[in-house]
């Protein structure tokens, strides 16, 4: 059995480990076909398919986009993209300048909360100078000793109704597919196993993304546990959707599973790679 890993971060975004470096750790441990999907990004692809070229393993250029859908925060990666295609690139330089305004006024809100110093602590953590992230900040709460542990940051701090949460409009979920159609790719929910919805807003939300002509659900994801494996692959097959998988992977030690660490697609599946 091949072994796939459809979706990884690096220092292009908010990743520890360099393009290349990913790369080498994915091949390494064993990964036949890597995609790095950096958030709203596609710097990174060009030094991750020389690595993979050198390392003898097959590359997928891709990236994981920020939308809004109703009020939630949604991630969908585009898988076998264009790098250079230009609807896609305007759409993810959109979206990285907001960013950049999102970041000032999470300092702010930090600041409101006691915390002083947030945003060049954060800087003192983004390795591209083209994108800023929570994870950043996360990472410099920690160092700063607000929290102990980098998992639990997000529990208390940065997310919905905690100090350093700010509600942000993203790419709409109609615009982000279709900027990875213009680039030839596939769109992929990615871990829908996070987002806080209810049953029916799960299937509202797979009705809304086939609707935008959306093509794949990862099915398996460190974000999910393995009863969500099997969770997601009844989604998969009920929305005729194709399944994905990929570790996430930030960094060693942020995440119980390294690049690789996926099991096989559950029965009936049709994985996204099908016709690759
Ligand atoms: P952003 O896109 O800037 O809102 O940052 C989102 C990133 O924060 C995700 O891609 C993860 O890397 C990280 N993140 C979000 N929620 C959590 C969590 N509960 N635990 C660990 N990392 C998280
Ligand atoms: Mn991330
Ligand atoms: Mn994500
Ligand atoms: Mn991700």
């Amino acid at each position: 059995m091949r072994r796939y890993d459809l979706h990884c971060h690096s220092t292009a975004s908010d990743g520890l480990l360099s393009p290349a470096a990913v790369v080498a750790r994915a091949a390494q441990r064993g990964v036949d076909v890597l995609a790095l999907t950096d958030h709203d990004e596609v710097g990174g692809l060009a030094e991750a398919r020389a690595a993979a070229a050198d390392a003898g393993i097959e590359f997928v250029c891709g990236t994981e986009l920020s939308v809004s859908w109703e009020a939630h925060t949604i991630h969908v990666v585009g898988l076998r993209i264009d790098p250079d295609e230009p609807t896609l690139g305007d759409g993810l330089a959109a979206i990285r300048a907001g960013r950049a305004t999102r970041a000032r006024r999470i300092a702010d809100s930090l600041a409101a909360a006691g915390i002083g110093g947030a945003y060049e602590g954060a800087m003192r953590y983004v390795t591209s100078e083209r994108l800023i992230s929570r994870t950043h900040f996360a990472r410099w709460l920690v160092e700063a000793g607000h929290v102990r542990q980098v998992k639990d940051v997000f529990k208390r701090y940065l997310s919905p109704g905690k100090p350093g949460y700010v509600r942000h409009e993203w790419a709409s979920l109609t615009d982000a597919v279709g900027w990875i159609h213009a680039a030839g790719g596939k769109a992929v929910i990615a871990h829908p196993g996070r987002y806080k919805v209810t049953p029916t807003g799960m299937r509202r939300l797979l009705t809304d993304f086939r609707a935008a002509g959306g093509d794949a659900i990862e099915v398996l994801s460190s974000a999910h546990t393995t009863a969500q494996f099997a969770e997601y692959a009844t989604y998969a097959r009920l929305f005729e959707l194709a399944g994905s998988c990929g570790s996430d992977w930030h960094g060693p030690g942020e995440s119980w599973l390294d690049l690789g660490d996926l099991p096989a697609l559950p029965a009936g599946v049709v994985p996204v790679w099908h016709d690759w």
